[in-house]
């Protein structure tokens, strides 16, 4: 390959509704004109990313698209003169890989406003292992800690918990002392999650007989939610007095019935999250303690497959199907 061109993974709508992805060699006039171009080593799939990749206009307008939020690598050039090249970066969220050519290729050209350093502490796999879904999961820990969490209140439910931004939050939950009860819809990856830190693992139907409840048995004092839909309501109506849910997904939906009872009866607050348009100085912040403080060492690798650039098709499949387990890096070095 030369200096000018890259790999990448292209998403082409081939007939109405009907989406392809495939591998393609690109060139410099094939991205946009932002400030920063940046080598990216490693990027991570995303259930984001495969929406992308499957036509969802409301994640991607316009195709053929580069899908990929999250990327890490060299700064190449920088005509905002914030980096010199060579710098490790990381970029996530903002519209990288939604409507701007996004990390599943080896080089993006970003606005230097959404570049943030690599954390010292982090290699560029770890800090993928991570991505936005790790940012995600801490924002949602971040939430719960804030609104007062804390590990003697009981256990905190995790739905989604074999997913990215699940797995990561059962492993720092875990290594924060709290006890996990860990929700999926796989129960074969039971032995993962409480690899993870999970104190239990609770199978996905759990919460399926509340739905007709207008509040349930307190059974956990906080949640964290990547799954949204009706389990969200469900969860809402199962928390201690007092408790509250970091919500952060849709996986399952983005609608629910709700009613007022869990707030007024219980106290229970609804903390919603977001981890892509977060100013960038506080995205910096959450890196540096995931590579700190909130360090989660040897999880990473339990939680991680390695794949190339030419797997991403199939494996962006899979997490559409939501058959994704833990997280997927890109090795692109
Ligand atoms: P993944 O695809 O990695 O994980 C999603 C998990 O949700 C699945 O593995 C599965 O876990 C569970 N799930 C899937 N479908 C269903 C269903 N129909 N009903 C119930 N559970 C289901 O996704 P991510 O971890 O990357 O993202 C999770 C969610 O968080 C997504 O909705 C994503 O858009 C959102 N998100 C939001 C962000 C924000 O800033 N607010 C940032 C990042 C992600 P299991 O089988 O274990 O139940």
């Amino acid at each position: 390959m030369s200096d000018n061109t890259f790999r990448a993974v292209l998403v082409e709508e081939v007939a109405t509704g009907k989406y392809d992805q495939s591998i393609v060699t690109r060139g410099p006039a094939d991205l946009p004109a932002n400030a920063v171009r940046i080598g990216v080593s490693h990027s991570a799939l995303n259930y984001k990313d495969a929406l992308s990749a499957f036509g969802n206009r409301a994640v991607t307008r316009e195709y053929p698209h580069t899908p990929g939020i999250d990327a890490v690598g060299t700064v190449l050039t920088d005509d905002s003169e914030r980096f010199t090249p060579g710098d490790r970066v990381i970029v996530t969220g903002y519209d990288l890989g939604m409507n701007t050519s996004g990390g599943l290729a080896e080089q993006i050209s970003v606005p230097a406003e959404w570049v943030a350093p690599l954390p010292e502490g982090l290699s560029p796999r770890e800090a993928m292992i991570l991505g936005t879904a790790g940012l995600t999961a801490a924002l949602c820990v971040e939430k719960l800690l804030e609104a007062g969490a804390r590990p003697e209140d009981g256990e905190v439910l995790v739905t989604g918990a074999t997913g990215g931004v699940g797995s990561i939050a059962v492993a720092l939950l875990g290594k924060l002392g709290f006890k996990v009860a860990a929700v999926t819809g796989k129960l074969e990856s039971a032995e993962f999650l409480t690899s993870l830190g999970a104190w239990k693992v609770l199978d996905r139907e759990t919460l399926a007989p509340f739905a007709d409840k207008a509040i349930a048995k307190p059974l956990w004092a906080w949640a964290v939610d990547t799954v949204g839909g009706e389990t969200l309501f469900n969860v809402i109506k199962c928390l201690k007095y007092g408790g509250g849910v970091a919500a952060c997904g849709m996986a399952s939906g983005s609608q629910f019935q709700a009613n007022v009872f869990p707030f007024i009866l219980r106290g229970i607050s609804l903390l919603g999250v977001d981890s892509v348009e977060l100013p960038l100085q506080k995205k910096s912040d959450v890196w540096e303690k995931l590579a700190g403080e909130w360090y989660i060492g040897e999880q990473l690798d339990k939680i991680a497959e390695d794949i190339s650039l030419d797997q991403a098709p199939e494996f962006l499949a899979r997490l559409h199907r939501g058959h994704g387990i833990g997280r997927y890096v890109v090795d692109m070095a």
